[in-house]
């Protein structure tokens, strides 16, 4: 049986040990767990260590198990690291605390049409597709700064930081060095990106948030993205 709070403290020790060799600030990177494909009976002994970061990537999925979670946890933060269509930017909007996958005007826009009617105002990361790949979400790199430019300026949107997804196949460092440079290019401070085969490098390159699921749930049932 894999015990995903044993496991959730050693990342934590592995990500303290990467941040103090980065000359980082223990509190500079925060670990969001990512319990996709998960039940909530495998999530609550990870909420009952005390981790109150989540992420999901479907909204389907998330609506089914983490209205009761954060019912019973008000302090629960959840992030969409998954595609976003615009016919769900509405449940988004009510469920999720942090949206890290704006990546095109129309769900920009559909972002900021539900915001404003629901006056619920998640936290917005925009996701750069780094590695150019035709398969993956996120915005092309050469337009990641203009597009933070017109979230804020067409769309009142405040962005907060970057995520990207590597390519599985390359080194990632220059991947993580390219969202950092835009992140200052673009004036934005967050930066959410490394997984469970490379959080470390991650924040040696500057990672403020870490997605880490395998490494403290285990192997997930099916492919999720
Ligand atoms: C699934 C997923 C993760 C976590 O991946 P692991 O390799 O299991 O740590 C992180 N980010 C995104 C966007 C994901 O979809």
């Amino acid at each position: 049986m894999i015990d995903a709070a044993r496991n959730l403290y050693m990342v934590k020790e592995r990500i303290a040990q990467a941040t103090r060799e980065a000359g980082r600030a223990p509190e500079d990177v925060r670990l969001v767990a990512v319990s996709k494909t998960f039940p909530a009976d495998a999530i609550l002994p990870v909420i009952e260590t005390g981790q109150r970061v989540f992420g999901e990537n479907r909204v389907q999925e998330a609506q089914g198990k983490w209205p009761a979670l954060k019912e019973a946890h008000s302090d629960i933060e959840l992030h969409l690291i998954g595609p976003l269509q615009s016919n769900k930017a509405k449940e988004a909007v009510a469920l999720f605390d942090v949206v890290e996958t704006v990546d095109r005007e129309k769900i920009a826009a559909a972002l900021a049409t539900e915001m404003a009617k629901q006056g619920r105002r998640p936290r917005l990361y925009v996701q750069v597709n780094t590695g150019l790949e035709e398969q993956k979400a996120g915005i092309d790199p050469r337009e990641a700064v203009a597009f933070v430019t017109r979230c804020r300026d067409v769309h009142g949107l405040v962005i907060e930081g970057l995520m990207c997804i590597p390519p599985v196949d390359e080194n990632p460092g220059p991947h993580f060095a390219l969202l950092e440079k835009l992140a200052r290019e673009a004036g934005v401070e967050k930066l959410s990106m490394g997984m469970s085969g490379d959080y470390e490098t991650a924040i040696a390159f500057g990672a403020t948030s870490v997605r880490v699921g395998s490494a403290i749930f285990g192997n997930r049932p099916y492919f999720a993205g």
